[in-house]
C-alpha cells in the first residue's frame, strides 16, 4: 500500500470530527508544558528553515555516510528539536491549540523532551528539558540546565584508584581525588548466553536467552533464568524466575513418570 493511501484510508473525515459531539474544555484542561519555573532558561537559536524535500524521499536518502567525530552545533539541535516543537497555532471558540510537530496525543499527554549530552558550544554538558512554549512566531526556543541548579557538579572521567578514608570513600578522577559517601557503579555487562546459544537457544538481539511464560527457551527442556534472560536484573526476579522454571520443570518431569512426595 501506498503512504498516501495508507494516509487517506486512515485519517479523520471532516464529516466525522463534525458529527463528534466531544469538545475540548479549555478551562479545565491539563498544561501542555510541563514547567520547571525555578530552573532558567537557555535560549535556543531560531529554526533553520526546511530544505523542500519531500519527507518520504528524505527518509529514504541513504546520505553520506558519516566520517570521523562530528559534534552538532546549537543550531543542529534547535532544528532536531523542531521535530517536536510548536509548529502551529490555532484559535477556536474557547482558546488557543498549539499544534507540535510530533504528536502529543488526543488524551493531552504531551511528549516531554530532554536532552543529555556533552558540552556542547553554547550549551554545557549535562541534561536539559525541552521547553517549546516559547516559541512564539518562531521564536527562540528554550533550554534548562537542570543539575547545575541543583548544584550537582559534574566530573569528566576516567576514574582510577580509590581509597577508605575515614567514613568517605575516595575516587582518583581526571580533576583530582574526591570523596564521597557512597559511590553507586553503573556498568555495563555482556551477557554469557554462548553455552544456551550453542544448544540451539534463540537469544534477543542484546544476547538475552529469550524464554517464554515458564522460561522455558526455544528449545523444549531447555530452561534459563537470572541475569541471562532479558528483564529486570534484580536478585528477588532471578529467584522467581528461577522457582517458575523449576516448578515448570518439575510439571514436566511428572507428566513422564508421576512424581509422588
Ligand atoms: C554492581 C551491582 C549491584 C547490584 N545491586 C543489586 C541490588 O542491590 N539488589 C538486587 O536485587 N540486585 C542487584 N544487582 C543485580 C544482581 O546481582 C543480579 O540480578 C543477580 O546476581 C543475577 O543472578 P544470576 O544468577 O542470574 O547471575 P549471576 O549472579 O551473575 O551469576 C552467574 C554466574 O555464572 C558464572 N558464569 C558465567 N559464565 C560462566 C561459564 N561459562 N561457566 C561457568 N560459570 C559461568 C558467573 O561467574 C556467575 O557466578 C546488582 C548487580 C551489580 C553488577
Amino acid at each position: 500500500m501506498k503512504a498516501l493511501d495508507y494516509h487517506e484510508a486512515t485519517k479523520h473525515s471532516w464529516a466525522r470530527i463534525r458529527a463528534e459531539p466531544h469538545y475540548l474544555d479549555f478551562e479545565n484542561m491539563p498544561s501542555p508544558f510541563k514547567i520547571y519555573s525555578d530552573l532558567d532558561r537557555r535560549p535556543l537559536p531560531k529554526r533553520r528553515s526546511g530544505t523542500n524535500m519531500p519527507a518520504l524521499s528524505a527518509v529514504a536518502d541513504p546520505g553520506a555516510p558519516a566520517v570521523g567525530e562530528r559534534v552538532p552545533s546549537l543550531e543542529d539541535l534547535a532544528q532536531l528539536l523542531s521535530a517536536v516543537g510548536i509548529t502551529k497555532r490555532r484559535l477556536y471558540p474557547g482558546g488557543e491549540v498549539l499544534y507540535r510537530g510530533a504528536s502529543c496525543t488526543g488524551a493531552l499527554y504531551h511528549v516531554e523532551v530532554y536532552i543529555v549530552c556533552g558540552d556542547l558550544e553554547g550549551l554545557p554538558a549535562g541534561v536539559h528539558q525541552f521547553q517549546p512554549d516559547d516559541d512564539g512566531a518562531g521564536a527562540a526556543r528554550a533550554i534548562r540546565w537542570a543539575l547545575e541548579d541543583a548544584g550537582i557538579v559534574r566530573v569528566a572521567g576516567p576514574c582510577g584508584a580509590f581509597e577508605i578514608r575515614g567514613d568517605k570513600l575516595a575516587v582518583e578522577t581526571a580533576q583530582g581525588w574526591l570523596e564521597f559517601d557512597s559511590v553507586y557503579p553503573a556498568l555495563g555487562s555482556v551477557v554469557r548466553s554462548g553455552l544456551a546459544r550453542s544448544c540451539g537457544a534463540d537469544v534477543s538481539e542484546g544476547d538475552c536467552i529469550l524464554v517464554g511464560d515458564h522460561m522455558e527457551t526455544s528449545v523444549p527442556g531447555l530452561f534459563a533464568a537470572g541475569d541471562v534472560v532479558i528483564g529486570l536484573d534484580q536478585i528477588s526476579h532471578a529467584m522467581g524466575q528461577a522457582g517458575v522454571a523449576a516448578t515448570t520443570i518439575r510439571n514436566h518431569l511428572a507428566e513422564e513418570r508421576p512424581l509422588r512426595r
